[in-house]
């Protein structure tokens, strides 16, 4: 069976940078957009040119930088954004002008303070005004999954008529569940079946902790596009992580269906210049790509690695560009302890291991890091 191929429109630049505390200059964001290209992600959003004179710069410089992946900059629906990202995408290979506007009542009410219908009016003539002035428009319904999806479909019908290649329908707020993320999306193209000519986009937050999920759930609705980030940093818990999504449809590729052109030997890479620029440390139990995502303390659990690692890990670590580690605690077993000491080059009779492993539990049972040098020295001595 043939997958269906799923851009991946990564927002680390532009999302993730929306972090509180994180400031990328024009350098750090070329340097972070070329490990995305060695990557593989097929749209790097690189900011919002009209947000302030560096960011208008970092966009530049991402898109004299790139040479195979869409450049993308974030724009409202005025003339100035629309020019802003225009003319900082000037020189790109490819470029894309992402325009959003919202469409939940809430939004629409308290913060646009604009009636339904201005707003439908105000994102035709937005996206008809971007057109041409790059390769390639995207329209957002910001706070799409608190919208009437009535609503959101005429926005669509409209978007597409003015020429938007692509149309994302957000979940900003991270609140959707799986299935209702779905139900949405297959409503609004149920009521706008001119979707079905253009490029359907999910972008996901998580403050449930359901990112990945409804990035998941909305690649089975339809959409082609799922917009994440390296590491899942972004606004509030931030976005879907991007090695999660791309590693579930790796691992899951006959249950879904779809692929993507993400080298995952370049992950672990991305991950750690990006917590290295952003200075977002990546959290020790984080999926894929934290320091424990791959180590074993367990006893039970290191036995079964020895003999197979499929028994306690799903996928190939070195395919990552990590490592499988089995450290040495409270916890772990003498099969592991007897590895380590031969990995140490230390040679020791079944007496004496038997002895080693036993003074080692009862130290690391304090909480003591111990260091197998020091275990021998005083082993050996005894
Ligand atoms: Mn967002």
């Amino acid at each position: 069976m043939s997958s269906r191929k799923i851009t991946i429109f990564d927002t680390t630049l532009r999302d993730g940078e929306q972090s509180p505390g994180i400031a990328l200059q024009p350098h750090q964001k070329e340097e972070i957009a070329e490990q995305l290209e060695r990557l593989g992600v097929g749209v790097i959003e690189a900011g919002f040119a009209a947000a302030s004179p560096g960011d208008f710069d970092g966009v530049r410089a991402v898109a004299r930088t790139v040479r195979r992946a869409t450049v993308a900059s974030l724009c409202r629906t005025r003339r100035e954004d629309i020019d802003a990202g225009a003319e900082a995408l000037r020189g790109s290979r490819r470029s894309r002008l992402h325009i959003f506007l919202a469409t939940s009542p809430i939004h629409m009410e308290k913060k646009l303070r604009l009636e339904p219908d201005k707003v439908l009016e105000q994102a035709a003539w937005a996206v008809a005004y971007a057109r041409g002035r790059a390769d390639e428009v995207e329209f957002s319904c910001e706070d799409a999954t608190r919208s009437d999806p009535a609503f959101v479909a005429r926005v669509c019908r409209a978007v597409v008529a003015a020429g938007a290649d692509v149309v994302n329908l957000p979940d900003t707020v991270g609140v959707a569940l799986p299935d209702e993320y779905a139900g949405f999306l297959h409503e609004v193209r149920r009521l706008c079946p001119e979707l079905d000519g253009v490029t359907l986009s999910a972008h996901c937050h998580d403050d449930l902790g359901l990112a990945v999920a409804n990035s998941l759930a909305a690649v089975g609705a339809g959409a082609d596009q799922v917009e994440c980030t390296v590491n899942g940093i972004g606004e509030r818990a931030g976005n879907a992580a991007l090695e999660e999504v791309v590693m579930a449809f790796r691992l899951q590729r006959d249950r879904l269906g779809v692929e993507t052109d993400i080298d995952p030997a370049q992950i672990k890479a991305a991950s750690a210049l990006v917590e290295r620029l952003t200075g977002y440390a990546v959290p020790r139990n984080k999926a894929i790509v934290g320091a424990n995502a791959f180590a074993h303390e367990a006893g039970i659990h290191q036995d079964g690695l020895l003999k197979d690692a499929a028994t306690y890990q799903i996928m190939d670590p070195e395919e990552l560009g990590a490592a499988m580690t089995l450290p040495l605690g409270k916890h772990s077993g003498r099969h592991a302890f007897a590895r380590a000491c031969t990995e140490a080059g230390i040679r020791l009779d079944e007496e004496r291991l038997a002895s080693a492993f036993e003074r080692f539990k009862a130290l690391a049972d304090t909480g003591q890091r111990v260091a197998l040098e020091d275990l021998f020295a005083e082993v050996s001595a005894a």
